[in-house]
């Protein structure tokens, strides 16, 4: 296990200090107080991510309005309602019920969600996401055009928890890969193939090197989380 520092604004200089300046980080605050992820704000962070629609509804009206929350997490339907007037982006996309329920509560408060499809690339069969054929479904979808509320800006991914790093690399790799295949290849007004968020603490160096542009660090800034 490696041990991380406590210090949360030393944690994201160095982080910062390790990355390319294309690479855009999302601080993973779930099971993190309010007050630690106050720190990483007044560090000059903007973008924070949470797993869980009540832990989110929860912080979010006690931290500063210009923090842009990612959700990262499985994203019921019945609880899209509660995040739709003020989540920045949906990493976690994995079906055509979802979007269609995301455009609705969106035009309702006459937003355009950005989302991204959260792709299946572990070998773990705990992990969601599409596989690359149900993705292509709803890119082809022929509601899809007719969704004036959403914008599919890119793509998600996990790869397996594992320390075989020719693994992660392969799985890295195929996303990346579908990514390439799928800017070049798709054209609608509300898909813009231009986010890659793929690596976590334990992966995001390989990430980057396949290819990503956004990376989800949780335990690397903020320290072990507690379990609920
Ligand atoms: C928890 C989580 C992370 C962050 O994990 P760390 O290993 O703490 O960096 C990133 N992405 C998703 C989807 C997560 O659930």
């Amino acid at each position: 296990m490696t041990l991380y520092s406590t210090d949360i604004t030393q944690n994201i200089h160095h982080l910062q200090s390790q990355i390319p300046p294309h690479v855009n980080v999302v601080a993973v605050s779930k099971f993190q107080s309010v007050e630690k992820i106050r720190m990483a704000y007044e560090a000059g962070h903007k973008d924070f991510g949470e797993n869980y629609v009540q832990e989110l509804l929860s912080k979010q009206p006690l931290l500063p309005q210009d923090i842009q929350w990612h959700f990262i997490g499985h994203l019921q339907t019945n609880k899209v309602k509660y995040i739709a007037p003020f989540i920045h982006l949906i990493h976690s996309v994995d079906s055509m019920k979802l979007l269609h329920e995301i455009n609705k509560q969106a035009e309702k408060h006459h937003r355009v969600i950005h989302c991204l499809l959260q792709i299946h690339i572990a070998s773990e069969s705990t992990k969601f996401g599409l596989t690359f054929d149900e993705a292509l479904q709803i890119l082809n979808h022929n509601e899809l055009p007719h969704f004036q509320n959403i914008t599919i800006y890119g793509l998600m991914g996990m790869a397996t928890y594992t320390n075989d790093t020719e693994q992660i690399r392969k799985e890295f790799l195929s996303l990346k890969n579908f990514f390439d295949e799928l800017f070049a290849h798709i054209s609608l007004p509300n898909v813009k193939m231009h986010i890659l968020s793929m690596g976590m603490s334990n992966d995001y160096q390989i990430a980057i090197q396949c290819g990503s542009n956004m990376i989800r660090i949780g335990t690397m800034i903020f320290g072990e989380r507690k379990k609920n």
